[in-house]
C-alpha cells in the first residue's frame, strides 16, 4: 500500500486537493480528493462545502461547486452526487442522467461512460475511488461505519466484475481522507467482532476503530494486493485546517472527492 500525504497536495485555479499520481498516469481519468480550503462558505462551513443538506447557504454551495467544475474543466451539471444513505446500495450509471439535481439514494456509483463526474461528500467517512485500468470502468464509494459493516467496498468490486467482467488484478483503489483510529471512538453496541484486529479497546464499552484499515482488509479478501491500494493517510479530525470533520466539529461542511473518465 502506498500512502499519500500533505506532500501530494496540489492546487488548480486556487482549489487545493490531493491527487494520486498513479491515476493521472493512466491518462484517461480525472480525479481529486478536495479539501475544505478555497471556497466561499462561511463558518462553520468554511469554506469549500459542497453539501446542500447541512444548513449552508444554497448560493455558497452552488458557487463552490461551480469553482470546482471550472478548475477541473468539467461542466457543472456533470457532477453527480448521491444522497448517501449509510447503506450498501450501488447505482449503475448506464445512461447520462436526464434530471439535473436529482439525488440518487445510494452509497456507491459505477460507470464506464465518459464525462460523468462521480462525487462523494464526506466529513470523516471514507471516500473510495476505484478504477479498472484495462476495462476503463470507474467507481466512487462512500464507506462510513455502517457501509463498512455492510462491506460495501467488497460488494462494489463484485458488481464491477459481474457487469464488466473486471479482473481483480486490474483494480486501482484509492482511499481518501477519513477519520483515523486516533479520533474515532465507537460504542461497543455497534462494534463488530471482526473489527477487533484493527481496533483498540479504550475503556469499558468503547473502541477506537480504524475504518480505513478494515476496508483495506476487506479488499484483500477480494484478491486485491498491497500494490493496488493507495491511501490518503491524513485523519480528518486531526487535520482540521484541511478537512471537515463531523466528529471534530459537529455542524460543519462536507468535502468532495470525485472521479471521471475524460
Ligand atoms: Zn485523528
Amino acid at each position: 500500500m502506498k500512502r499519500l500525504h500533505r506532500t501530494h497536495l496540489k492546487s488548480r485555479d486556487g482549489i487545493i486537493y490531493i491527487e494520486n499520481p498513479a491515476i493521472n498516469q493512466l491518462g484517461w481519468a480525472t480525479h481529486g480528493f478536495l479539501t475544505r480550503q478555497s471556497g466561499v462558505s462561511l463558518p462553520p462551513y468554511d469554506s469549500l462545502n459542497v453539501s446542500l443538506n447541512n444548513g449552508d447557504h444554497l448560493n455558497h454551495v452552488l458557487s463552490n461547486r461551480m469553482r470546482i467544475a471550472k478548475a477541473f474543466g468539467f461542466e457543472n451539471d456533470r457532477l453527480i452526487l448521491l444522497k448517501q444513505m449509510q447503506l450498501d446500495g450501488i447505482y449503475l450509471l448506464n445512461n447520462p442522467l436526464e434530471t439535473e439535481g436529482t439525488l440518487l439514494a445510494y452509497d456507491a456509483i459505477l460507470t464506464n461512460l465518459p464525462h460523468q463526474i462521480l462525487g462523494i461528500q464526506t466529513a470523516d467517512c471514507i471516500p473510495i475511488l476505484i478504477l479498472d485500468e484495462k476495462k476503463k470502468v470507474i467507481g466512487a464509494v462512500h464507506a462510513g461505519r455502517q457501509g463498512t459493516a455492510l462491506e460495501i467496498t467488497r460488494k462494489v468490486l463484485r458488481r464491477m466484475k459481474e457487469e464488466w467482467q473486471c479482473s481483480e488484478r486490474d483494480f486501482l483503489i484509492t482511499l481518501g481522507p477519513s477519520i483515523g483510529p486516533c479520533c474515532y471512538e465507537i460504542d461497543e453496541k455497534v462494534f463488530l467482532k471482526e473489527w477487533e484486529p484493527f481496533s483498540i479497546r479504550k475503556r469499558e464499552g468503547k473502541w477506537m476503530v480504524d475504518l480505513a484499515t478494515i476496508n483495506i482488509a476487506q479488499l484483500k479478501l477480494e484478491g486485491i494486493t498491497e500494490e493496488q491500494i493507495y491511501r490518503v493517510d491524513l485523519c480528518t479530525c486531526c487535520n482540521s485546517d484541511l478537512f471537515f470533520s463531523y466528529r471534530g466539529e459537529g455542524q460543519t461542511g462536507r468535502q468532495l472527492s470525485f472521479i471521471g473518465i475524460i
